[in-house]
């Protein structure tokens, strides 16, 4: 047993403006204050298909306190939604290459995907993000998790009870392949009856987070998670319960 393990407060989840259903207070900054507001340790931000925020809120997040985790929301061929994080910003800048040479070259067209804004760590804007973020790629889920594993990140499952986009609507199950460290349940249901009402989760880890689009939703579900540093390392090894590691439900 470590002696280093602290208690760690995460919302994982969290969009910016970038996002088309984004509110345009989730600017960089702002989601910093909210975050440090709701007593967060550990932040994701995963926008949809795109991390072209997420250096943005990683300078923003200097000197808070804060950890911010650069991402995104990859959306699988099959549809689904799915959590990718990482340590590092040229991490996600990989897998957003992947992500966006896998979907359609649908330029931006603001009537049908809504503003798509890329602005820095300020909130000052810098351009509109050309493509049209918010539509499936053409990579399936293991191709999905595949690409996020080599680079490095960790791949969840996002919001498996939901309709539509969660993986258990789509595939009617949780596979038993890729082996997910953890999977992520939306802020309409408790750990408890996930577990319940979806035998397949089995024992895995379960992530709440806020899916925040408006500031007053970051950390409005959270997961503690008890490790000794604040990298994707560490969330992999809270998940298989490595030397005292663990992951809590708040
Ligand atoms: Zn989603
Ligand atoms: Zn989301």
């Amino acid at each position: 047993m470590s002696n280093h393990i602290k208690a760690y407060r995460a919302d994982l989840h969290i969009h910016t403006l970038l996002s088309p259903c984004g509110e345009l207070e989730m600017m960089p900054p702002l989601i910093i204050e909210a975050a440090k507001m709701a007593g967060l340790d550990l932040i994701g931000i995963a926008d949809h298909n795109s991390c072209e925020n997420a250096g943005a809120v990683m300078k923003a997040a200097e000197g808070s306190g804060v950890r911010a985790l650069p991402g995104l929301e990859a959306q699988s061929v099959e549809g689904v939604h799915l959590l990718c994080l990482f340590d590092r910003l040229d991490q996600a800048e990989a897998m957003q290459k992947s992500v966006y040479a896998n979907m359609i070259p649908f330029r931006g067209n603001y009537k049908y995907t809504g503003e798509q804004f890329v602005v820095d760590s300020e909130g000052e804007f810098l351009r509109y993000c050309e493509r049209h973020i918010a539509l499936p790629t053409s990579m399936d889920i293991d191709d999905i998790y595949g690409r996020v594993t080599r680079i490095g990140g960790i791949m969840i499952p996002s919001h498996i009870d939901r309709q539509a986009t969660g993986i258990i609507d789509v595939l009617a199950m949780i596979p038993q392949t890729p082996d997910f460290d953890a999977l992520e349940i939306s802020a309409n249901i408790t750990p408890r009856d996930a577990r319940i009402r979806f035998p397949s989760v089995g024992s895995k880890p379960l992530f709440q987070n806020s899916d925040a689009h408006w500031l007053s939703a970051i950390g409005s579900r959270r997961t503690i998670l008890h490790m000794e540093h604040r990298t994707v390392g560490e969330i992999k090894q809270a998940c298989r319960g490595i030397d005292g590691r663990r992951v809590e439900n708040a």
